[in-house]
Order: structure tokens, then sequence, then C-alpha cells
């Protein structure tokens, strides 16, 4: 029995560190429930980047064929510019990146990066010219220098400390008990969100992608900690192109175009001061978070 529970112990751990590993992923890519669909054509040329302008062109997408979920999303953000993707939960945002990572294809329209189409271009070179921060930055159990660094092959620890300062990220590392060799993660030391976004950050520092997403936490950081936190992603994304996946509107007043989706539909478009002169839906949003601010006692803006 003792011989027997050995390694059936040892195989729970095992078990745990895989699930572990593969909750990460999922966490990030939302993904697990399918298996991976899309393959490199087999002509694949590798993706030539030049600025980095994206543009969706009448995309249509389901993940369950009973429920489309984009119905003809159009849009174009030329090189070094910043587009806001605003609208009710499930109105197909989040859904927008995936695509442009292609981790699905578009049923109908193109997605295309510097005029090629996603689906003629490997994938390795299309996830190296994009990069991502997460609403809820993924910490793999290991430590921090290998969770800042594995975003870039071979980084070094120069690399990783120049990124964790630029970051904000260095001081809260230097106090913890090993510094850059501190395990985290659900078996080390715990992050608190702001700081998982900063290394979120100082990962996407050091890969440096000319396209970038950033998909808000819905769950508000206090004030402080988001103002700091704001003010670093704007620096991450200067002069390069950026689609904001936004849940408070305050941090994309300025957008160079704000786009609010509603159930899979483009059915506001344009920047801040003119959609609220227009008085629709997203003057609409702007009012009601302006008063749950107020409430709690915080300034927009
Ligand atoms: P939120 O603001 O809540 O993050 P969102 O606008 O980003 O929402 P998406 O995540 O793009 O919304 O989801 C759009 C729709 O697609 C939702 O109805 C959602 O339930 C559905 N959906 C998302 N991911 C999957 C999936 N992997 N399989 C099936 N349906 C999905």
């Amino acid at each position: 029995m003792i011989q027997l529970y050995i390694p059936l112990n040892f195989l729970g751990v095992l078990y745990r560190e895989i699930k572990q590993s593969l909750t990460d992923l999922d966490k990030m890519f939302g993904l697990l429930e399918k298996p991976r669909e899309v393959a490199d054509a087999p002509e694949a040329r590798d993706l030539r980047v030049q600025g980095g302008a994206v543009r969706f062109e009448d995309v249509h997408f389901a993940y369950d064929p009973a429920r489309p979920v984009l119905k003809g999303v159009s849009f174009e953000i030329p090189a070094g510019k910043k587009l806001a993707v605003v609208g009710p939960s499930g109105s197909g945002k989040s859904t927008l990146a995936r695509l442009l990572f292609r981790f699905y294809d578009v049923q109908g329209g193109r997605v295309l990066i510097d005029g090629q189409d996603i689906r003629a271009v490997s994938q390795h070179s299309l996830r190296a010219a994009l990069g991502i921060v997460p609403q809820d930055s993924v910490l793999f159990n290991d430590t921090l220098a290998y969770n800042i660094g594995y975003a870039k092959e071979g980084a070094g620890e120069a690399e990783i400390e120049a990124a964790a300062r630029a970051a904000r990220l260095h001081e809260f590392v230097a106090s913890t008990p090993l510094g850059y060799q501190t395990r985290v993660g659900e078996r080390g030391l715990k992050l608190s969100g702001g700081e998982k976004q900063r290394v979120a950050i100082a990962r996407t520092l050091l890969k440096d992608p000319p396209i970038l997403i950033f998909d808000e936490a819905t769950s508000a950081l206090d004030s402080h900690n988001e103002r700091a936190i704001q003010a670093q992603l704007d620096a991450v994304g200067r002069n390069k192109t950026v689609l904001v996946i936004a849940h408070r509107l305050s941090t994309i007043v300025d957008a160079d175009e704000i786009l609010v989706l509603e159930a899979g539909r483009v059915v506001e478009r344009g920047r801040h001061a003119d959609l609220l002169a227009r008085g629709g839906a997203y003057a609409r949003m702007w009012q009601i978070q302006a008063n749950s601010h107020k409430d709690h006692g915080n300034q927009m803006a």
C-alpha cells in the first residue's frame, strides 16, 4: 500500500502542476474548451510589419453557429494610433482580441495587419508582433525573473531588471525575500492585482511588439494604483498601435477612435468629445459611470 501511495501522491502533485499551467494558459487565452482550430497555411510566410496597422473588414464570427457574436465589424487602427472598444458585457469586445491573435479564424470578412491577411502568415510571426496586457495577469509558479522574462526568449538578468524598473516593479521585487529569484503564483508569494499588472507590463516592455492590446480589468483597482497603472500603460503604448478593450471610459478619453459595440455590431464610433455631443449610447454610458464615481467619491477623467 505504502509503495502504491507514494507514486500516486507524486502523480497527484504532477497532475496539479499540469493543471495549474493549463489553467494559466486557459485564463490567458480563454481557449481550452476547444481544441486549437487554426493552422498555418501550407505556404504561410512571415508577417512583414511596417508600422503595424490593423484592419477588420466586415468581420463575422460565432463560437457556436447558432449564436453569432460579431455581425459585420469593420474598423481600422492606423499604425501608431489608439482605438478603444467599449460596450456591454458579452458584446464581443474580447473576441476581437482573440481574432487578432488568430486563436480562431473569422467566418466572414478579413483581419489584416499592414495589408496582409493574418490567415496567410505564420502564427509565430503574427504572435511575435502582438502583445497583450490582460485583465487578470497570469503568474506561473516560478520566479519573478521567469515571470517577467518568459515573453522574450533568452532575456538576460539586466534586461529583465530594466523592464521591471520601467514598469515600476523593481522596488517591489527588491522588497521580496529573494528579489528576482522569489517564487510567485499559487504556491509562492501572492501578488496584488496592481503588482500582477506591473509584471504584465514589464513582460510587454521586454517583448516590445509593434501592436498592443490592453484588456482593461473590470474590477477596479484603488484609484491611486489605477492612475499609476494607466500612466504606465500610456507610456508602454506610445508610438504603438493600440487596441484597448475598455471598461472605464475615463481611461480612453484620448483614444483616436472609440467604437461602441452592442451585440456584435458597432452602433457608434468617433472620438470621446464627438460621442458625448451626440448624446447616444456612449453619452449614456459616460453619464452612468460619472454618477457611480460620484457616489464613490471619485472623479472621472
Ligand atoms: P466582457 O465585457 O464581459 O469581457 P466581451 O464584450 O468581451 O464581454 P466576449 O468575451 O467577446 O464579450 O464574448 C462575446 C460572446 O461570446 C458572449 O456571449 C460569450 O458568452 C461568448 N463566448 C465567449 N467566449 C466563448 C467561447 N470560448 N465559447 C463559446 N462562447 C463564447
